[in-house]
């Protein structure tokens, strides 16, 4: 037809970019649909569950066989563990919805981390904060709390599984645009066949009623709601750093929660 070898190029390389974009279109109604059919079973779910959680102490007060009371335990364990995966499916389902506000950096790390200060005491790790007092950054802080109580709790299990490493850092600083928070520690490290599959939901290598394999992909969908990117580095048997990076923060002497 008389066009030129470069007009080809381009059109079969504009005809690529629409054939990418077309999986990614068709990709994303799939992850959307599967999203609605799990937020609908989890909350189908937990109604059953609401009355076996209530009513289990009930049950352990009337009872006076010490055998019985124990199975009744065990019930109420099992059940409190499928309200904690219930919630982390009904919080994978749905698309988070922040409330961007200026936080005082410093205070926010150590605020979160005595919600997940129990990890680090049963990992009998050392666990050092290093962020500038007066540092202040843009976030949802709720939503970015669950992230770092995830990324901390993981270095802490991760340590105490293998056995490896015994120090936990969380560092916040800023660097140009943007807003860095690093959670690194000298635990086992990440195996490169595995680096890419850590992020995928329900992903786990913990043992079964450990890990649901959800934390990592709910932590990726908050810092992305954030439009902010969470990376890995991790050398296996030297330690593994997550590091989020969130886009600018306010200009000083913006009032901050
Ligand atoms: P879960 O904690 O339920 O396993 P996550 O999505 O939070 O799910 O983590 C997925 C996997 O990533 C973990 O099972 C573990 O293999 C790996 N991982 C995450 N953080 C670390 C870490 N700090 N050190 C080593 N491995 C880690």
């Amino acid at each position: 037809l008389g066009f030129s070898a470069v007009t080809l190029r381009r059109i079969s390389r504009l005809n690529a970019e629409a054939e990418e974009a077309h999986v990614r279109i068709v990709q994303s109604e799939k992850m959307a649909s599967l999203g609605r059919m799990v937020a609908g079973a989890a909350h189908e779910l937990n109604n059953p569950l609401t009355a076996v959680i209530g009513y289990c102490p009930v049950l352990t007060m009337s009872l006076t066989d010490d055998k019985t009371r124990q199975i009744v335990d065990t019930i109420n364990k099992a059940a409190q563990r499928m309200a904690v995966i219930i919630r982390d499916l009904l919080t994978f389902s749905r698309t988070p919805v922040l409330e961007i506000r200026p936080v005082r950096v410093k205070e926010f790390i150590t605020e979160s981390l005595k919600a997940a200060s129990e990890s680090a005491v049963a990992a009998e790790v050392t666990v050092s904060v290093d962020a500038a007092p007066d540092l202040v950054a843009l976030m949802d802080r709720p939503h970015m709390e669950q992230v770092l109580v995830n990324l901390f709790t993981n270095a802490a299990q991760a340590i105490k599984d293998s056995g490896r490493g015994d120090r936990i850092s969380v560092k916040a600083y800023e660097r140009d645009d943007a807003f860095f928070l690093e959670v690194s520690d000298n635990g086992p490290g990440i195996p490169g066949e595995i680096k890419d599959k850590i992020f995928e939901p329900f992903f786990t290598t913990k043992r079964p009623g450990r890990g649901t394999g959800l934390g990592l992909s709910i932590c990726y969908a908050i810092v992305e709601a954030h439009n902010g990117s969470l990376r890995v580095n991790s050398t296996e048997g030297a330690g593994t750093a997550f590091v989020i990076e969130l886009p600018r923060t306010p200009s000083t002497g913006e009032r901050a929660a």
